[in-house]
């Protein structure tokens, strides 16, 4: 099956972002202790796709060896990139990309698969700071024209017929290729 993977820095809304697109509350555990999820979650969908629920990263109180241990556990997981279908990166609208999202969206990159940044918590902040904020994280990740950027909040629901169009649109290119 097509695999969608979710990466964010902890905090960043990729539960809430994923609850959002599945019209669940409580699918992935939202809120949950930051820097403890060191293992991969899997969501099937309608037998047709997977949600692939990658740890998030970047909190600042978590040890080296755990750091390490993600490292690893996500280079793994890259190091099989033919099951990967689309990559979601999650970033948070309000600020500058960090030195951990450029990591990430290097990862992507390297994967030779195509990649999507969700620029979440967009009801955070005044309109006038949208564009602005989206060009920066665009130039931030040095991103190429093909890469879409999307504004997004999970909160509000915003975004959510742009991303599902994205996903859908991958999905279906990779099935016609089967
Ligand atoms: P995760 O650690 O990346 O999975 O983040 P969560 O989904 O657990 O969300 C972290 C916090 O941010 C929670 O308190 C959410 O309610 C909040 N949050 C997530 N998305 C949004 C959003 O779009 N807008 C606002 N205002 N809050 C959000």
């Amino acid at each position: 099956l097509p695999q969608i993977a979710f990466a964010g820095r902890s905090n960043v809304g990729k539960s809430s972002v994923i609850n959002r697109l599945l019209n669940r509350k409580n699918f992935a555990r939202v809120g949950s202790a930051p820097g403890k999820t060191t293992h991969i979650n899997y969501f099937r969908i309608d037998r047709k796709v997977y949600f692939v629920d990658l740890p998030g990263y970047g909190y600042a109180k978590v040890s080296k060896q755990e750091r390490a241990r993600w490292g690893r556990l996500i280079e793994q997981w890259f190091a099989d990139a033919s099951l990967l279908t689309l990559g979601i990166l999650l970033v948070d609208l309000r600020h500058k990309p960090t030195a951990d999202d450029c990591v990430m969206a290097q990862w992507f990159k390297d994967s030779g698969k195509p990649f999507v940044v969700v620029a979440n918590k967009q009801d955070k902040i005044k309109k006038s700071e949208w564009e602005p904020n989206l060009a920066r994280i665009r130039e931030t990740l040095a991103l190429d024209a093909q890469t879409p950027v999307i504004s997004f909040s999970a909160e509000k629901g915003l975004g959510k017929e742009e991303l599902l169009g994205v996903i859908l649109d991958h999905i279906s290119a990779d099935t016609a290729q089967e």
